[in-house]
Order: structure tokens, then C-alpha cells, then sequence
């Protein structure tokens, strides 16, 4: 099946997340530093990476294999920023430090959308269809509150 054939591009910027009063400065995650207009769908972003591959010829390197080694990667990157924190610091980060977590956010959010864009996927239906399967998996009468998975409470 074709991604994106036939449907609206589905939408990923919605209102913006609250923050904890009085940390951050107004629309500090969300402001573009090359003052760009926002992108409002993951079509949008799969097409401005397309475009940005093609202008640099770098569509040669971006093979499946390549573009998920990428993205283990700049998950780790992500990852690192947490490192050694307590509980309590992984929620209390500065502003600096948010942003540079952003930056890698963003960084995993490029490679997964040119992933899925190479290999075909439809990134937005099969999310859609991992939640469905979770939910089957951990009705919310069941396991709320728990942490444990599946294998540990359904019956055998
Ligand atoms: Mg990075």
C-alpha cells in the first residue's frame, strides 16, 4: 500500500503542550530560529527532507540500513542527556538543556520520518494501529496503574 495515497495528510502540530509556569520563556520550544513557518504534518516534514536529501545528492546514503543505524544513533544522543540523572532531575531540566533534548528529539523524529519514507511506511497508520493492538493488550480496567506487561497478567 501506498503511504499517504488518497488521505489528508494527518496532522501532528496541535496546541502546544504546557510547560511548568515560569521555566521557560514563551514559546521557547516552538520558536523557529530561522523564523520558517511551522510545519503542520508529517507529509510536509517527509517532503522537506526529501528536498533537502536531493539539493545535497545525499539520497545515495540514505539506504534503510544506513537510516536506522542513524537513528539508533540520535536516539542515543537523545539518551545521553538523561544519563546518571535522577528521577527527579530528568523532570527538572534547564532551559538550555531542553532545547538541546529538542534538537535530538528532532534529530530522531528526521531519521524515523526519512526511514519510513524510503521503506514505504505509513508512519501515522501503523502508529495508529500499535495503539489499537496496545489497547487490546492492556485494557485500561486491567492494568491500570500497573507498569507490569502483558506476559505477567494475561492468564496462560
Ligand atoms: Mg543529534
Amino acid at each position: 500500500m501506498s503511504p499517504g495515497r488518497g488521505r489528508r495528510a494527518a496532522g501532528l502540530v496541535g496546541p502546544a503542550p504546557p510547560l511548568p509556569a515560569g521555566r521557560y520563556p514563551e514559546g521557547f520550544l516552538f520558536r523557529s530560529k530561522t523564523g520558517a513557518p511551522p510545519m503542520k504534518s508529517l507529509t510536509e516534514l517527509r517532503d522537506a527532507l526529501r528536498a533537502f536529501a536531493a539539493e545535497r545528492d545525499w539520497d545515495q546514503f540514505h539506504s534503510p540500513k544506513n537510516l536506522a543505524i542513524a537513528l539508533s544513533v540520535e536516539a542515543s544522543e537523545l539518551l545521553e542527556h538523561f544519563q546518571w540523572l535522577t528521577e527527579e532531575q530528568s523532570r527538572a531540566l534547564s532551559a538550555d538543556k531542553t532545547k538541546e533534548v529538542a534538537e535530538e528529539m528532532a534529530d530522531v523524529l528526521i531519521y524515523l520520518v526519512r526511514l519510513g519514507d524510503k521503506m514505504g511506511i505509513d508512519l501515522l497508520r501503523e502508529a495508529k494501529e500499535k495503539i489499537d493492538m496496545n489497547a487490546k493488550k492492556y485494557p485500561a480496567e486491567a492494568v491500570r496503574g500497573s507498569s507490569r506487561k502483558y506476559t505477567e497478567w494475561l492468564p496462560k
